[in-house]
Parts: C-alpha cells; sequence; structure tokens
C-alpha cells in the first residue's frame, strides 16, 4: 500500500467512531501504516486489544520481524499509575507481557511494599517489540514505536507516570539526562506527573540495601510515589462547594 493511501486512511477528519468503524479497523491489518514516518493520530484506537491486533502485525521498525508476540501492557487499564520501561526481554516476548522475568518480580514487590498491587498499576515499554540479544532499542525504534505508547498513555490516562530507566525517561520526555541525576525528580510531561525511577534489573545487579545505595534509593522514591498518589486521591475527594 502507497504511503499517501495509509496517510488517508489514518486521516482523522475521515474517521467514523462509531463501533462498526472500530472494528473493521480492528481486521484489516492493511490499515496498519507501515511507514514510520506516517503518524498515528491520537484517538485511533479505543481498547488495548486494538492496539494489541496492530502490534502484532507492526513493521513500523525492525524489531517486527523477529518477535513472538508484541508486548502491549499488564494490570489495570484504567489504573492511576502507569509504569514504562525499556523494551520486552525473552521473557516477555514469550509470553507477551512486560515484566515478567526476575526484573517483574522485584517490581511488583517494590510495588507491594508501599501497598500497591497489579490493579493499581498499568506496566508497559517504550518499545513493543524485542530487541536482538536484549540490546537498547535504537532511538529510530523508539520513535517508531511512540505513537502506540502514546496512545496507551491517553487510554490508561494515568495520575502518574513512573519512568524506569534512562530509555524510558528519554523516550517519553526526550531528557537525555542519567537516571542517577533524575531518579526520584517529579518531572511534568504534557501535563503529567511523571518520575523516572531506576530500572529494576539494575536493582537486581546492585543487591545493598544500604542507605544512598540504589535499592535505597529506590524505597525512598516509590515512597514518595505513594505520598503523591494519596496527596492526589484525597485532592480528588475533597469537598468542592
Ligand atoms: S517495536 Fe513497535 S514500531 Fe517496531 S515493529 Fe514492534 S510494534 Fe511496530
Amino acid at each position: 500500500m502507497s504511503s499517501e493511501k495509509q496517510l488517508s486512511l489514518f486521516d482523522l477528519s475521515n474517521n467514523d467512531d462509531s463501533p462498526e468503524s472500530t472494528s473493521d479497523s480492528d481486521s484489516d491489518f492493511s490499515l496498519i501504516p507501515t511507514d514510520v514516518k506516517i503518524p498515528i493520530p491520537s484517538g485511533t484506537y479505543q481498547t488495548m486489544e486494538q492496539i494489541a491486533v496492530h502490534c502484532n502485525q507492526c513493521h513500523r521498525c525492525e524489531l517486527g520481524e523477529n518477535r513472538t508476540n508484541a508486548v502491549i501492557g499488564r494490570g489495570n487499564p484504567k489504573a492511576e499509575i502507569m509504569i514504562i520501561g525499556e523494551a520486552p526481554g525473552q521473557n516477555e516476548d514469550e509470553q507477551g507481557l512486560p515484566f515478567v522475568g526476575r526484573s517483574g518480580q522485584l517490581l511488583d514487590k517494590i510495588l507491594q511494599s508501599v501497598e500497591l498491587s497489579s490493579d493499581d498499576v498499568y506496566i508497559s515499554n517504550a518499545a513493543r517489540c524485542r530487541p536482538p540479544e536484549n540490546r537498547t532499542p535504537t532511538l529510530k525504534e523508539i520513535e517508531a514505536c511512540k505513537p502506540y505508547l502514546l496512545e496507551q498513555i491517553r487510554l490508561v490516562d494515568p495520575k502518574i507516570i513512573l519512568l524506569t530507566g534512562a530509555t524510558a525517561v528519554k523516550a517519553l520526555t526526550g531528557d537525555k539526562r542519567g537516571i542517577t541525576k533524575i531518579r526520584g525528580q517529579w518531572m511534568e510531561w504534557e501535563g503529567r506527573l511523571c518520575m523516572p525511577i531506576f530500572h529494576p534489573s539494575y536493582l537486581l545487579r546492585n543487591p545493598s540495601r544500604e542507605p544512598g545505595k540504589p535499592k535505597w534509593l529506590m524505597w525512598q522514591d516509590i515512597q514518595a510515589v505513594k505520598q503523591k498518589l494519596e496527596e492526589l486521591q484525597s485532592d480528588n475527594n475533597s469537598i468542592d462547594f
């Protein structure tokens, strides 16, 4: 399909918002813009399932060549906290779920330490397909996959976004600073509160819990996140008259 044809298919002005048109879009994989120069406009998808259907057929970047499963997300798609990682690894690629290996188990323990469960978070990645040899996704690959990430953020509409590691921070905000410099600092992106935190795999490599070490810093950060969430929730519950 030509780029022009693809572009016209994703022109919002031609979109019919009716459920019937959504279902048509689901079943016609030729509607996926395979040319990375073609944007996927905000509002293209109504559900995570639609994003999953398209990503499993997507070849906007070369990572689509070798995937077993595109990895979309896990957790509550209406959660108040969204966690964004880097890219799927081998376990994630095989199971089609993000953060399912040792890193995922550690992430779940970190959340549990402040009484957050998988129902309180939605977890996704900057890239939806596994890079070969688990390398870091390139900027080109991240940019190709970003429209899906932006659509997921729009659908979840989280109060707080946690960015695990420098790649996730760079992918979403463009901030290229090292994670040790910016972890634990609140930043705003598109009107949303974000906090960069260490990637759990970094904590697996640095297991010390001594004050000042990465695990201890993560403990400070996740407590700050829980506190901020409670503040935001109590603001929402305040009497407005
Ligand atoms: S990583 Fe993203 S852009 Fe690249 S092929 Fe997979 S779904 Fe498409």
